[in-house]
């Protein structure tokens, strides 16, 4: 029989390694739930009409990435390359912006996209989402922000830099849009970019190719063509995140993988990781939601690459050796010892104490072996002797000191020594 192996540029996550993921994802979201942010859970399939007018048509995301399939009914669904349009597609449906705002959430989950895998970029990937919807206020530009740094900061995370730009808004936006596309007019570009240029101006500035990049030296920017507003907007964005004393790195020239961000946009690049450097990104968007059949109302939020945080922590050495899952392991040596000592097990589980036990009828030596291997503290012997005492024996693995323990104290005798 042929067997099977995860689909190219996936991975499985196994434990023990699985305990820092979820301590990373934990990490992360920490800061949010402090700041009154609420987890929302989507589908990770949603309409691809959804990604195709939220994500925007011309990106890279939905014309090239996206897993598209017509289920059994006909309908054309995706797999979520991102969870912003998910959240807001939510957040329209059930009208969460007829309550308090602005409203507050995150997310983490799979997204999928078709790219080309190399390290830190696979096809199935997890991200933590956050958003802080219907409210336009560079204060919040300013939370949201900080929020992200903090959620580094829990992780001991240092080598790394905020880059952060305006992208103007859609007074300003399309004049300089223009501007951009004259010059990139009169540049010596090859076809596919001449082509990028007339329907993502914004993205040829990203290009990193010595041979355009040497051309784009004089090319405008968008920072200095804001309106008074968006200037306005940004300076005061600053002036909070100075308050918080929180360092960036301006990048006129950042731009975002997806369409629709206006104003403050901003990305955490780590210096430890190769190409893909970007460890996290957002910033704000006015029109997401109308484009989407909701309110006129703007939105603000990041998603952070739990995947790629976790190469970022690997590169700085943040990474230990994973704790042991147990703390105590029960031994029984024969079938009565068999019968009580599963009791045992479930007394220890019931104090709160991690427990396991030597499944599949071990010898003595076998048994201790896997209690060794288990990285528990104690291990509890119960022989027939013992069990005829009613006592068992309780053994400190790292000292290997033993004492005969009433089996009625055991549970809680293990509980106050690992206390
Ligand atoms: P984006 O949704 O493209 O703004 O990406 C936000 C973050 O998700 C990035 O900064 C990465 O950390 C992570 N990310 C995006 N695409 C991938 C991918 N293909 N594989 C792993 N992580 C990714």
């Amino acid at each position: 029989m042929t067997s099977f192996t995860a689909p190219k540029g996936t991975f499985d996550t196994l434990p023990p390694d699985s305990a820092t993921f979820l301590a990373v994802r934990d990490a992360l979201t920490a800061p949010l739930r402090r700041a009154g942010y609420g987890y929302i859970e989507t589908p990770v399939f949603e309409d691809t009409a959804l990604f195709a007018r939220g994500v925007g048509e011309s990106t890279d995301v939905v014309s090239k990435e996206m897993y598209t399939f017509t289920d059994r009914g006909g309908r054309s669904l995706t797999l979520r390359p991102e969870l912003t349009a998910g959240l807001m597609r939510a957040f329209i449906e059930h009208k969460l912006y007829a309550g308090q705002l602005p409203v507050k959430l995150y997310a983490v989950g799979s997204n999928f996209r078709y790219e080309r895998p190399q390290a830190g970029r696979y096809r199935h990937f997890t991200q933590v989402d956050m958003e802080a919807l219907g409210v336009d206020d560079p204060a919040l530009d300013a939370e949201v922000v900080a929020l992200g740094v903090a959620g580094f900061a829990e992780l001991g995370l240092t080598n790394y830099e905020l880059q952060l730009t305006s992208l103007g808004d859609a007074g300003c936006r399309p004049q300089y849009r223009e501007k951009l596309q004259e010059f990139l007019a009169g540049l010596d570009l090859d076809e596919e970019t001449r082509r990028r240029a007339g329907l993502n101006p914004l993205r040829v500035l990203d290009d990193k190719r010595p041979e355009v990049a040497a051309q784009l030296t004089e090319a405008p920017l968008m920072v200095d063509h804001l309106c008074d507003d968006c200037q306005k907007h940004y300076d005061e964005v600053r002036e909070h995140l100075r308050d918080l004393g929180i360092t960036w790195t301006e990048a006129p020239r950042l731009v975002r993988g997806l369409d629709y961000y206006t104003k403050t946009t901003y990305e955490f690049v780590h210096n430890g990781l190769g190409a893909q450097s970007a460890i996290g990104g957002g910033g704000r968007y006015d029109g997401l939601s109308k484009e989407l059949g909701g309110p006129d109302v703007s939105g603000i939020g990041y998603a952070v690459g739990v995947d790629r945080t976790l190469l970022a922590m690997r590169a700085e050495g943040l990474v230990g050796e994973p704790q042991a899952k147990v703390r105590a392991f029960v031994v029984p040596l024969g079938d009565e010892a068999r019968r009580r000592g599963l009791q045992l097990l479930t007394e220890l589980r019931n104090e709160n104490v991690a427990a396991d036990f030597a499944f599949g009828g071990k010898s003595l030596k076998g048994a201790m072996k896997a209690a060794d291997r288990s990285g528990a503290r104690y291990a509890v012997v119960l022989g027939e002797r013992d069990l005829a005492d009613g006592t068992a024996q309780l053994k400190d693995l790292t000292t290997a000191e033993q004492r005969a323990v009433p089996l009625t104290d055991l549970a809680r005798t293990v509980k106050e020594l690992l206390s």
